[in-house]
């Protein structure tokens, strides 16, 4: 057991007992975390991990929660969010220095805006570095790993530098999974004027399609399942053909714009989400022998889907 007072006296940020992880995720969905923590800057961001370590507490770095599904009962220990201590972001000639809570969309515009490409695809995806790092985020035919030169992350509790070499990125993973993200180095490619226009055109056309494909107005948190990477049908064309688009448990919903997205039309809980995906794993096996893999991460869960 750790004291309010010592962890007060170790975190100078906000840090809330039992705060609803709901106000958290773009889902609105999730129980208390026993610990929130919004840390002031980089080395209160620190001191905050290794308090809980050396406490043998669970310890959950998150980014926007906008890929995170977390339980009804929350989260025991610690959850720690970076987007105010973790927001370095500078340029040197084409390559990004970002902190691992930096928008990921703010900093594809920023460096689009510079004439910089390699991350301008992913203008619309919601999150922060650290979070498109760990799922190696992707949009039309970009994915922010081939962009990455390093990353700092903590090893043993101390801030260390990964060469690109050291790190695999696949379809929405990534060999960062299991560490705690500090800030990335990503090489861009210097755009001419010719073909940063090009590439206006092809963004600004992925933007609108995305804003007619996706139910952007409601609470989501994107894809539900990963696609298989064997190919064949996709996984919303796959829950659609089950007759599941606008399927509904409680609050959440199979949304009827895009299948493979569950929204929160209002009260949803993480117990109706979890019946959604159930259910549509269950039916499309049936139908098409194929498993389906969340591409949402699972918190405060234990092993639902091994
Ligand atoms: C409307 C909508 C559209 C979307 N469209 C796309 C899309 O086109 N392509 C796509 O790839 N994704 C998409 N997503 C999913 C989501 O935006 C991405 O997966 C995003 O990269 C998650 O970033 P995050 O900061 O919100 O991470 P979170 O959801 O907060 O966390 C995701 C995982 O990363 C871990 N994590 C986060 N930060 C750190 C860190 N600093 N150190 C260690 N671990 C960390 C968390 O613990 C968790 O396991 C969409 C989501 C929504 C809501």
């Amino acid at each position: 057991m750790i004291s309010t007072e010592e962890l007060l006296g170790a975190v100078k940020g906000t840090v809330l007992l039992g705060e609803p992880m709901k106000n958290h995720t773009t889902l609105n969905v999730g129980g208390p975390a026993d610990f929130f923590i919004d840390p002031l800057d980089r080395e209160d961001f620190l001191r905050a991990v290794s308090f809980f370590r050396r406490h043998h507490l669970p310890c959950t770095v998150i980014g926007s929660g906008s890929n995170l599904l977390v339980h009804d009962e929350g989260v025991r220990g610690a959850v720690i969010v970076t987007a105010r201590a973790l927001g370095e972001f500078s340029l040197n000639r084409n390559v990004l220095t970002a902190g691992a809570g930096v928008p990921l969309p703010a900093a594809a515009a920023k460096t689009f805006a510079r004439s910089l490409g390699g991350l301008e695809m992913l203008q619309g995806v919601p999150g922060t570095i650290g979070g498109a790092l760990v799922m190696n985020a992707g949009a039309y035919g970009q994915e922010i790993g081939e962009a990455v030169s390093w990353v700092e992350v903590l090893v043993n509790g101390k801030p260390a530098i990964l060469a690109r070499e050291e790190i695999t990125f696949g379809y929405r993973r990534s060999s960062l999974a299991e560490s705690v993200i500090l800030r990335a180095g990503l090489k861009l490619e210097k755009l001419s004027p010719a073909a940063r226009a090009e590439r206006e055109t092809v963004r600004n056309e992925v933007l609108r399609k995305r804003a007619a494909s996706q139910p952007l107005s409601l609470p989501s948190a994107g894809s539900v399942f990963r696609n298989p990477e064997s190919g064949g049908p996709g996984a919303g064309q796959m829950i659609d053909a089950c007759g599941l688009k606008g399927y509904r448990a409680g609050g959440a919903v199979f949304s009827p714009v895009h299948a493979n997205i569950v929204v929160n039309e209002g009260g949803a809980c993480a117990a109706d989400v979890l019946e959604l995906i159930t259910t549509a794993r269950n039916r499309v096996s049936e139908t098409f022998g194929v498993v389906l893999e969340p591409e949402v991460k699972l918190l405060g869960f234990e092993d639902v889907f091994c």
